[in-house]
């Protein structure tokens, strides 16, 4: 049977549960959806924890599920079947839209108390009509095919729908903050960046090169990464920052098994700065314990001791490879990530990284080096770009 499905009906998440700042995140997610459906027609009203979407062109349906499909702070969607709730109409469609063959079972919902009848009645009696109509169709309570809801709710229409398509989970973008991620071309950061924005974080990425060692393509990788990630934090801005110079006088200056450590505290030395400048306020990486030499306790201690007010959000710090793996195929990022391009940190990989690097060693090696100018020409070379 061919259903044309006239409605989109969205559940919010979470936002369910935030009490007095509910309108905030109810506006934030209303603005979400219009950004993500910006190139599309439609009428959009909210009514009690949902939004229904109408008036759009049924050409569009799956187009515009699959863009809210992306959209944090959304716990599912449906689309349905909007109707007058008249009950001789709400019978007969419903034996018109089920399929002829199979199992199923009827759900009914009655919000609007002017029906006379229970939701089980009601049930029993769109069952009836439906095997009367479908003579090859059965009735299975728990391993059924089809679910037909019947929402009939307080606003005079009633919603038919057959399937729940879970949304994104989370809180909607813009409700919590900025942060900044250090986005690298791996698997992990990008998983990280994501996860952030799901908690309804606004995030913009730094990415260190180290051109002419590291080529184009890496960078391309990287602005491609960029793409998919927007989709999920509704656009994102790009620091491109050269760090040649920095790794090329740490590797003269430095003991080579700090090498790591110094390095990446210059990373989180210039993504402070460039956070304050820009109102944003956290660092975010994708290190994981005890994944490689540098995400030890004293790896991550002896980076963040750098920082002056900022803190450095982990999401995937108790994360396995595999599980960040699941995440990075759930949202896009895996195929993109494992293309072999050189990122800068392994470039300059030395043989023997310090697992435990003592913090006053760290200290002192970085005395070789002329911190405030390095920084500052590091800073010069920046590039911003939007995705
Ligand atoms: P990823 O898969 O994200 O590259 P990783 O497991 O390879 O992580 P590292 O290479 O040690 O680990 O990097 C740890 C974190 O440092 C990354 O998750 C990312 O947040 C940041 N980082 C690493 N390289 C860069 C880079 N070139 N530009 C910006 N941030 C980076
Ligand atoms: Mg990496």
């Amino acid at each position: 049977m061919f259903v044309e499905y006239n409605c989109i009906l969205i559940r919010e998440g979470e936002i369910f549960l935030k009490g007095k700042n509910r309108n905030q995140f109810e506006k934030q997610l209303l603005n979400n959806i219009k950004f993500k459906l910006k190139d599309h027609k439609y009428s959009i009203n909210a009514s009690r924890n949902r939004f229904y979407i109408e008036s759009f062109d049924p050409s569009y349906t799956n187009i515009i599920l699959e863009e809210l499909k992306t959209v944090f702070g959304i716990h599912s969607i449906s689309r349905c079947i909007k109707i007058e709730s008249n009950l001789e109409s709400i019978f007969s469609l419903c034996s018109v839209i089920m399929p002829a063959n199979g199992s199923f079972r009827v759900s009914v919902k009655r919000a609007d108390k002017s029906i006379k009848f229970t939701s089980v009645e009601l049930a029993k009696e769109i069952g009836g009509r439906i095997l009367q109509r479908n003579p090859n169709i059965t009735v299975d309570l728990e391993n059924f095919e089809y679910e037909l809801n019947v929402d009939i709710r307080e606003n005079g229409y009633t919603y038919l729908y057959f399937e729940k398509i879970p949304g994104g989970g989370g809180l909607p973008v813009g409700v919590s903050n900025r942060g900044l991620a250090l986005l690298s071309g791996g698997i992990d950061s990008p998983v990280a960046t994501i996860m952030m924005s799901k908690r309804g974080m606004k995030v913009d990425a730094i990415h260190y090169h180290s051109y002419p060692f590291t080529g184009e393509l890496a960078l391309q990788k990287v602005r491609d990464l960029c793409k998919v990630i927007s989709k999920y934090n509704l656009g994102i801005k790009l620091y491109i920052v050269n760090f040649t110079e920095i790794q090329q006088e740490i590797y003269k200056a430095c003991p080579k098994e700090f090498l790591i450590t110094i390095m990446r505290r210059f990373m989180m030395r210039i993504a402070e700065k460039i956070s304050l400048l820009n109102n944003l306020s956290c660092i975010i990486t994708g290190e994981s314990l005890g994944q490689v030499a540098s995400q030890t306790i004293e790896g991550i201690t002896s980076t963040d001791r750098v920082l002056s007010s900022l803190s450095v959000l982990r999401p995937l710090i108790a994360f396995d490879k595999t599980d960040t793996i699941e995440l990075a195929n759930k949202y896009n990022t895996f195929k993109l990530s494992i293309l072999p391009y050189e990122d800068c940190c392994t470039v300059f990989l030395p043989e023997n990284p310090s697992i435990h690097p003592n913090i006053f060693e760290v200290e002192k090696s970085e005395l070789n080096l002329n911190l405030e100018s390095l920084m500052q020409r590091a800073i010069e070379t920046l590039v911003i770009e939007k995705y």
